[in-house]
């Protein structure tokens, strides 16, 4: 029998509590294989206690995982970012995690805030490169309070950076083709029109696409797709974009959905040791009250299983939490439910042992 080597960074605030529920439901799901779960304490309140922050040698270590699980970090008494930056800029750059993967999919008509939406018009994939562009890190500040304070901040897109996020891409929105039973389509997201060095997208774009007929290729400036997720969200299903525009795109997705308490997110390299976790923060107003929403860290546990090829359990678990909410029976992703975060976790166990 396969047993996976899952490591769990539960973090803080209520990472722990969520974590909790996808590892319930995790167990519930096993079917033909096993986990070994490898729990590590990294957070905000480790680094309180002991001072540690990731040691290079643990990264090592992670890399001999099949999966990595995350929580949340972020604690309000520690320097804001330096957890952060060790733990989740640990993962990335130390396991080059370059795809960053955000499922936007609407499981009820009621959880979507916009009218007359329903889960057949919201279902899209974007891929956000997840390494290099504006977060690359690279900049700083000169004369930091001088009247003649200078801040600069530089993007970096490489050839092999883009041209693999784009390959992804591409890859992907050929297998949900395959899976949903419709024509394949790719949305190249960029602002190349203003910030003329993003034309490396426009042209590894071109080029890639060149060895991908069957997918429908189009484009459009990050400004305009804003405002089209909202107006026409239906017309597209697998997005590809940068960092940065990634990052806002998908809170945007995350609305449209429902909510922060439902958006999961795959830190993928493929082939190779891959972290999960739900995109919220830590959320220090509302932890260790268990009043959490755990859907989307179960979800992304779910695209764990997906990822180490378990797919038949995969699709247990969304499709028990796509009931749950389309049945109404999880009404509400906040308080508004009436649940708390164990009684949540406890019904997608139910629903995926029935
Ligand atoms: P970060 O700065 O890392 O994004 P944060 O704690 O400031 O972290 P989030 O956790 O992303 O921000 O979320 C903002 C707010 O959304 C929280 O303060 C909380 O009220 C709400 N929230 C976040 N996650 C959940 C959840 N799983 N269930 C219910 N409410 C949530």
């Amino acid at each position: 029998m396969k047993t996976y080597n899952i490591g769990v960074i539960a973090g803080d605030g209520i990472g722990p509590e969520v974590t909790h529920e996808a590892l319930k439901v995790l167990h519930a799901v096993k079917h033909g294989f096993d986990y070994n779960f490898v729990e590590y304490p990294y957070s905000g309140a480790h680094y309180l206690k002991t001072k540690e922050l990731v040691p290079d040698k643990v990264i090592d270590e992670w890399k001999t995982l099949d999966a990595i699980l995350l929580g949340a970090i972020g604690h309000p008494a520690v320097e804001v970012g330096l957890v952060e930056r060790s733990v989740i800029l640990g993962l990335r750059f130390g396991l080059d995690l370059y795809i960053n993967l955000r499922p936007i999919k609407l499981y009820a008509e009621n959880l979507c805030p916009l009218k007359g939406k329903t889960p057949k018009d919201i279902d899209i994939a974007v891929v956000r490169e997840n390494t290099e562009g504006e977060y690359a890190q690279i900049g700083g500040i000169l004369k930091k309070g001088m009247p003649d304070e200078v801040a600069t901040s530089t993007s970096i897109y490489t050839r092999v950076g883009v041209e693999r996020t784009i390959r992804y891409a591409f890859e992907l929105a050929r297998s949900r083709a395959k899976v949903n039973n419709k024509p394949g389509h790719l949305t190249l997201v960029d602002k190349a029109n203003a910030i003329r060095p993003q034309e490396i997208w426009t042209r590894v774009f071109a080029e890639v696409g060149k060895e991908y007929p069957d997918i429908q290729q189009d484009h459009a400036y990050v400004d305009a797709f804003a405002m089209l997720m909202i107006q026409q969200p239906e017309s597209y299903d697998t997005i590809v974009t940068t960092n940065l525009y990634g990052d806002i795109l998908t809170d945007l997705g995350a609305t449209l959905q429902g909510g922060i308490g439902i958006a999961a997110s795959a830190n993928l390299h493929p082939g190779k040791t891959s972290m999960f976790e739900p995109i919220h923060g830590s959320a220090p107003d509302i932890a260790g009250q268990g009043i959490a929403c755990p859907l989307a860290a179960i979800l992304a546990a779910g695209m764990a299983l997906d990822y180490l090829g378990e797919q038949d359990a995969a699709q247990r678990i969304e499709s028990s939490v796509a009931h749950l909410l389309a049945s109404g029976r999880i009404p509400a992703l906040d308080s508004k439910s009436g649940l708390n975060t164990s009684q949540m976790g406890d019904m997608v166990v139910e629903q995926i042992r029935m």
